[in-house]
């Protein structure tokens, strides 16, 4: 129903920070209807988990936190785990990217098994939260379940993030078969790969410990805007956002970004608003942003064993 991200870039920010963004971002959007609510941040330190490329489980796994009913009995539990592990409020970290979702069932009824961040499986390798319906799910599920994958969940949703391993897999195994000419596999790329192959409608924004500190969103129908932050400059210097966003490489500057799908939710920390559109994939990373648009009829630029319906 709702889904907002956020990601500090250059810029230390303590986890009751991050926390309490994550959690009045979810609250801007609890006017939308909600069943139940979820979160995902990173358990590491400063520079979030090491980059292990090729492990089934990698360096470190997010966090996730699910619970059915309201926002603030999500915001206790969270707060509950937080104060009975090591993990400090107070511990800060200069760049980390988290994820939020308030939930409206469309597929499986309201739990915290099937609330949002949905996972991959084991190690939460990507992580998704989506505002929408997935149409083919029932086809992609069994393809994914063909192909070993295991179901935790009755959401449409949950198919997402297992597409997005197994075609992480299965690039991350075309390149060291020598087949990608050895290039890095772009978190983006991997997106890109699962849009082809679902339908419906959707925003969506993923995370993933083989990419710290990275977030990619697309969307399809549903609405998603970004807000871009640049810390300590005067916020009315607005113009000319669109350029400036889609060619920012000045990555050192500390920058925090705003991902939501109802504009409240980004405007009470930004005006620098832009909106995504369908067919886009929207990339952070090292404070950039790029933004990729489908167009059809083009030679395709990545490739990867994909689980075609049977
Ligand atoms: N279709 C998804 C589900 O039922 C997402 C619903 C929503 O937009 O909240 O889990």
């Amino acid at each position: 129903c709702g889904i907002f991200a956020y990601i500090n870039c250059n810029v230390s920010r303590e986890r009751r920070h991050i926390l309490e963004v994550l959690f009045n971002g979810l609250r801007r959007l609890e006017y939308r209807g909600y069943d139940s609510a979820g979160i995902s941040i990173d358990s590491d330190g400063d520079d979030g988990p090491t980059k292990l490329r090729g492990l089934a489980v990698p360096g470190s796994t997010p966090l996730v936190f699910r619970e059915e009913g309201k926002i603030e009995k999500l915001v206790a539990s969270v707060y509950r785990d937080v104060n009975e592990t090591d993990l400090g409020l107070d511990h800060a970290f200069k760049n980390h990217a988290g994820i939020a979702h308030t939930r409206w069932a469309t597929h499986g009824p309201p739990s915290p098994r099937n609330g949002h961040p949905q996972s991959s499986g084991k190690g939460n390798e990507f992580l998704v939260v989506h505002n929408g319906i997935i149409t083919n799910f029932m086809v992609l599920k069994e393809t994914l379940l063909r192909h070993g994958f295991e179901f935790e969940s009755d959401t449409d949703t949950e198919v997402i993030p297992k597409l997005a391993k197994f075609v992480y897999d299965s690039l991350t195994e075309d390149t060291r078969a020598g087949d990608g000419g050895g290039k890095e596999i772009q978190f983006s790329q991997v997106v890109m790969e699962v849009m082809r192959q679902i339908e419906g409608a959707y925003a969506l924004i993923f995370k993933s410990p083989h990419y710290p500190n990275e977030l990619v969103a697309c969307k399809c129908g549903s609405p998603l805007l970004l807000g871009v932050k640049e810390v300590g400059e005067a916020e009315n210097r607005g113009a000319f956002v669109e350029t400036e966003l889609r060619l920012a490489k000045d990555g050192d500057k500390p920058k925090e970004f705003y991902i939501a799908s109802d504009a409240s939710a980004v405007v009470e920390h930004t005006k620098k608003v832009m909106v995504i559109e369908d067919n886009e994939v929207l990339h952070i990373r090292n404070g950039a942003v790029r933004i990729y648009k489908f167009e059809a009829g083009k030679a395709r630029t990545a490739k990867g064993g994909l689980p075609r319906p049977a």
